[in-house]
């Protein structure tokens, strides 16, 4: 996978390089067709304008040859007169014409007149015979050649034409006249040119060219002939030609004149490269943009792809989690359900607590009934007893007619009889099932109490401390069911002293807070550890069968949690127990 990649790349790089090179090369090729395009229409501007200044002076030798001081001064040669009157005549022309010189040569070269005759480097005196020039002219034919002047150096082309003696065409020549004429004026337009402009006689030999160290190169090696011949005529007075080298490929031509030059014009090569350049350039922005659309596009298809995986994870998840809401639902529920069928137990366990309860606490209260039975009977026994022996006795007062004692038995009788009712009250409550609640006051309770079980106090020889402060406290409660509570906890004190040396049993009433507090506290031997843990656990009992139901201080205790108070138990630093109850006080004006 790697490696394909890494051919890819490579296989990328070199089409990338191709396309380049390719679009190089089309540059380049486009260029030179523009540029050679470019250079023919330059060219078709230049070459008229030489043509014309070639063609303009080509008349002006023939015209002289039919002048009088030309004919004259080659008639006499020797005449001082005529050959000054010709220099002057060929002077005036030559600044009239604008042309570079203007001179006549007799029939064996010989300048015998010039325009320049004046001058140091005049042509006077010189010998052309050897131009080819003098040599067509002498043949009756229109001479022309471009060479340096051996006298003055300064190329120029030269046009000549014979002189006629007898002032008429096709007779004797007598001599021949030549115009030279200067290029320097047309090449000087060349000079702003980039491109290298040239102009090159029939062998290839540049002559005139804005490259300075191109002029008298050639543009392909000479042959013997040729170099025989430009040493022979002197054309560019002997230099050496040597071909140029290094020239660009890319040029235009087009002949021009009479003699086969050829005017050439080579294009800036610069502008085929930086053409080439331009191109290539622009295909390497191209070959940019096109990756960097293939790289966006990549992207985008990357992330629509991420974006549809993603979408599809989102909905996987979302499916899953659908299933685990359904599941957990479906666990809450049955949950729900268990919990909601536990609840009924519990309700029903609750139910059947409280029934059992309350059945526990009538069996409590007849328990403790029956254990009363006794102290009661004896209690009740006693005044029952008394009255029956006042009564005798007030018989037997009133049959010996004492009024009075019979009255003071009476009393009595009532008393006991009175005593005998205030014990039955007290028994009357235990029998009730439910008591509605009230206002009980505690003192009275605890006298209550303590009432019915004096008698067992009494027979017992325990001696019962009461104490009942001188609050008035009140709770919001049932009184027959406190009443049982303290004769309950009365009597396992009456129990624990039982076997003691010292028999006492303490009940104090006092404010606590905002609760009412009753301490009952004995001098038995305490709660043992292991019983303290079970204390009001129901049926737990220490004592013989028969003697204890274990239900006593189990039933107490919910009494007193019903009524909000709390029931509690500890061991005497002094030795013996001590029960606390405690029961919020009512109100102030409740
Ligand atoms: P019962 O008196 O029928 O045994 P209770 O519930 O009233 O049932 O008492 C449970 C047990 O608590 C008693 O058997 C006894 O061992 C212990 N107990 C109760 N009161 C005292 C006390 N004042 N001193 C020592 N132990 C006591």
């Amino acid at each position: 996978m790697r490696a394909k990649k890494s051919l890819l790349i490579l296989f990328a790089l070199i089409c990338a390089v191709g396309v380049i090179a390719g679009s190089y090369l089309a540059g380049t090729s486009r260029a030179r067709d523009d540029l050679r395009l470019q250079g023919q229409r330059q060219l078709q501007l230049m070459a008229p304008d030489l043509q014309s200044l070639l063609q303009k002076y080509e008349t002006l030798p023939f015209v002289l040859g039919f002048q009088p001081d030309l004919i004259e001064a080659l008639a006499y040669p020797s005449d001082a007169r005529a050959i000054s009157r010709l220099n002057s005549t060929l002077k005036t022309i030559q600044q009239q014409a604008n042309v570079g010189a203007i001179y006549v040569m007799d029939r064996d070269g010989l300048t015998i007149g010039a325009s320049n005759w004046d001058l140091p480097l005049g042509f006077v005196g010189k010998n052309f015979s050897y131009r080819p020039y003098f040599d067509a002219a002498l043949r009756g034919r229109a001479g022309r050649f471009y060479g340096i002047g051996t006298s003055t150096t300064e190329a120029g082309y030269f046009i000549a034409q014979p002189v006629y003696g007898n002032g008429s065409a096709g007779g004797p020549v007598t001599g021949v006249v030549a115009v030279k004429i200067s290029l320097a004026d047309f090449e000087r337009t060349w000079r702003s040119s980039d491109d290298a402009i040239v102009l090159a006689d029939r062998s290839g030999v540049i002559f005139l060219s804005n490259r300075p160290d191109w002029i008298y190169r050639s543009l392909t090696p000479l042959d013997a002939a040729t170099e025989r011949q430009l040493a022979h005529t002197q054309q560019y007075m002997g230099k050496t030609v040597t071909p140029l080298s290094g020239q660009p490929d890319l040029f235009v031509t087009q002949s021009v004149g009479q003699l086969g030059w050829q005017l050439m014009l080579f294009p800036g090569q610069s502008r085929v490269l930086r053409a080439g350049l331009q191109w290539a350039l622009a295909a390497v922005l191209l070959l940019a943009c096109a990756a960097l659309a293939g790289w966006a596009s990549h992207q985008r298809r990357r992330r629509l792809e991420e974006r549809l995986a993603s979408r599809a994870a989102l909905q996987k998840a979302e499916l899953e989690l659908n299933d685990k809401i359904v599941e957990r639902t479906q666990q809450l529920r049955t949950t729900n359900q268990h919990l909601e069928s536990k609840y009924a137990k519990l309700q029903e366990t609750e139910h059947l607590l409280r029934s059992t309860q309350n059945e526990l606490v009538q069996a409590g209260k007849l328990a403790m009934l029956g254990q009363m039975a006794t102290g009661i009977t004896h209690e009740l026994n006693q005044p029952l007893a008394a009255i029956r022996a006042f009564a005798d006795n007030a018989r037997v007062f009133l049959e010996r007619g004492q009024g009075e004692q019979v009255a003071g038995n009476l009393g009595h009788i009532s008393e006991a009889s009175a005593r005998m009712g205030a014990i039955i009250g007290q028994l009357k409550g235990f029998a009730r099932k439910d008591e509605a609640l009230g206002t009980v006051e505690l003192a009275a309770s605890v006298r209550a109490s303590a009432f019915l079980l004096e008698s067992e106090f009494r027979r017992h020889a325990v001696t019962l401390d009461i104490d009942v402060g001188v609050d008035n406290l009140k709770v919001t409660g049932d009184s027959v069911r406190i009443e049982q509570v303290l004769i309950n906890l009365l009597r396992n004190a009456l129990d624990a002293v039982e076997g003691a040396e010292r028999r006492l049993v303490a009940i104090h009433l006092a404010r606590d807070g905002d609760s009412a507090l009753v301490g009952i506290s004995d001098s038995g031997e305490g709660i043992p550890a292991r019983v303290a843990a079970h204390l009001f656990e129901p049926f737990f009992t220490t004592k013989p069968s028969g003697k204890g139901l274990g239900l006593g201080l189990a039933i107490s205790s919910s009494i007193v949690q019903a009524m909000n108070g709390q029931l509690t138990a500890h061991n005497q630093t002094g030795g013996g127990a001590r029960f606390e109850l405690r029961l919020p006080l009512q109100h102030q004006g409740a």
